[in-house]
């Protein structure tokens, strides 16, 4: 976990709305997306989420983790959430634990990197027309091994 292309690199911190939880990535975020499914849309309760990926190992909870629980849909990557406040924080491949993808609104600061792609557009919500901002999209999933919703 050293530096990054010499630069140093300040660890991500980020949590659930009422603080119970708070999570850590100690690598930069490999890449993020706007996800446009009806699972995001109904676990956020909004039009679309931000997800970032994280670099393999590089993400931990670091307090509250009895307050943590997942719901695992079927085909899809485990949801987690804080049980006092609803808070999505993270999502995990249900087939491989090291690697996580957290919920960009949780973070505390600038995650250091932008979305760079919608995917799930097929689905995206007619009160929410998608931007023109010149990003990629995709009607359904962006590919494998992106996180889902
Ligand atoms: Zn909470
Ligand atoms: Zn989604």
């Amino acid at each position: 976990m050293g530096p990054v292309s010499g630069e140093s690199f300040e660890p991500l911190i980020g949590g659930c709305m009422c603080g119970g939880v708070r999570f850590r990535v100690e690598e930069p975020l490999l890449g993020a997306l706007y996800c446009h499914c009806k699972r995001c849309q109904r676990r956020s309760g909004s039009a679309f989420s931000m997800t970032a990926l994280t670099a393999q190992g590089s993400f931990a909870v670091t307090e509250g983790a009895e307050l943590v629980r997942a719901y695992h849909p079927e085909g899809g990557w485990r949801k987690s959430f804080c049980t006092n406040c609803g808070s999505h924080t993270h999502t995990t491949n249900p087939e491989d634990d090291s690697i996580v993808a957290i919920r960009l609104g949780c973070l505390d600061g600038d995650p250091g990197i932008r979305p760079q792609v919608h995917q799930f557009t097929a689905y995206a919500m007619p009160y929410e027309p998608l931007p023109d901002d010149g990003l990629p999209r995709f009607p359904e999933r962006l590919g494998e091994g992106e996180p889902e919703g």
